[in-house]
């Protein structure tokens, strides 16, 4: 097999595993092996120069469910940029150096300021965009394809963290989080469920993408809010700035988001957040970086799937339902 039947092979294989995956909630394969398809599938692009138009590395997400009304994002929603090792981490972190560098030497009188970064949980669950118009949640989406989404908002208000009204009442803005189900919350409800649910990403997406709002409040399930995409009368300058906004506004915020000025510290934080993971009441699935001043963003930009400024750090796929006794960073 050439390389070109080979992409055709896997563009076709990955979108089979999307739409098992994003449209029906039910994953035909673990994350590590989609992984390893859709890294192969990349190196082939890269090594040919062609990239079919089909292919799921330049798309966000999967097809939209029928019944839901669909959602146009005011600001589009992205995937992220992914490495699994620390000298993948490093070749991200070299290529934004490297943008950075090159604008500062075009702009001399107005320079990006030196990187420092933010480390996040990448929380395993369903993406979750809310609405709100002067200060009322209006509606609340899925990320669809990054563009559209589909409308959940009967299902997102049984979510009972998730706030009605918030104080901030000029204009509209959208919210970006992850809705979960605790592993503590998916546990008991095993307890007496007469269809077990097997992994809690899959019991939150599927209970955002029902339907019928009662079987999503059933499941009681919970969300953590990490990005203003869109936003009218005022403007951010760093992403503490939009931490501290999602907060006065009662949003709920991870109790884990540090700081970093050097790069080096971010990798010696990833390895406690790895070694801790296992103690946590939710799922994640790898730890987020992204630099954290928001005209650097700007000027970096994004590819046709994800930010330039940011990078998912991947950990070994590990799906559990048992609870450990200690659990530090609760929900
Ligand atoms: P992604 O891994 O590119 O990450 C983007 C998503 O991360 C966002 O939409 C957001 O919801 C979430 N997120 C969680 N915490 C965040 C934070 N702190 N900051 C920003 N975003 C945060 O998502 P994707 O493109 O939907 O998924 C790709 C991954 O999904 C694959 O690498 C694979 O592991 C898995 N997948 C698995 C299958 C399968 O069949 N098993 C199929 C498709 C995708």
């Amino acid at each position: 097999m050439d390389a070109m039947q080979k992409m055709e092979q896997l563009v076709e294989q990955l979108n089979q595993y999307n739409y098992h995956y994003y449209t029906l909630d039910q994953p035909l394969v673990s994350d590590k092996e989609y992984d390893l398809l859709y890294d192969e599938l990349t190196a082939l692009e890269a090594q040919t120069g062609v990239t079919l138009p089909d292919s799921p590395t330049v798309r966000v997400g999967g097809e939209l469910l029928q019944g839901f009304k669909p959602h146009r994002h005011l600001a589009s929603l992205w995937s992220l940029d992914k490495a699994q090792n620390e000298e993948q981490l490093q070749s991200w972190n070299n290529r934004a150096l490297k943008l950075i560098a090159d604008y500062n030497a075009k702009n001399p009188a107005n320079p990006l300021p030196s990187p420092t970064y933010v480390l996040e949980l990448k929380f395993d669950g369903l993406t979750l965009n809310l609405t709100y118009t002067d200060g009322k949640l209006v509606q609340a989406a899925t990320r669809g394809n990054g563009v559209v989404g589909e409308g959940i908002l009967a299902q997102v208000k049984t979510i009972k963290s998730v706030p009605l009204t918030i104080p901030f009442s000029e204009g509209t803005l959208e919210v970006q989080g992850e809705g979960i189900m605790n592993l503590s919350v998916l546990a008991k409800y095993n307890e007496t469920a007469a269809e077990p649910l097997k992994n809690a990403r899959n019991a939150a997406a599927g209970a955002l993408r029902n339907l019928n709002p009662k079987t999503t409040a059933e499941r009681k399930l919970s969300a953590f809010f990490y990005n203003v995409g869109y936003l009218e009368n005022l403007e951010f300058h760093d992403h503490r700035e939009m931490v501290d906004f999602l907060k006065n506004n009662r949003f709920k915020v991870s109790p884990y988001v540090t700081y970093h000025d050097s790069f080096d510290h971010v990798m010696s934080e990833l390895k406690h957040i790895e070694e801790q993971r296992s103690s946590l009441d939710f799922l994640i699935d790898g730890a987020v970086i992204k630099l954290t001043d928001m005209r650097t963003r700007e000027v970096l930009g994004y590819t046709d799937k994800f930010p330039r400024w940011a990078v998912a750090f991947k950990f070994e796929a590990e799906e559990t339902t048992t609870i450990l006794e200690s659990v530090s960073w609760n929900v």
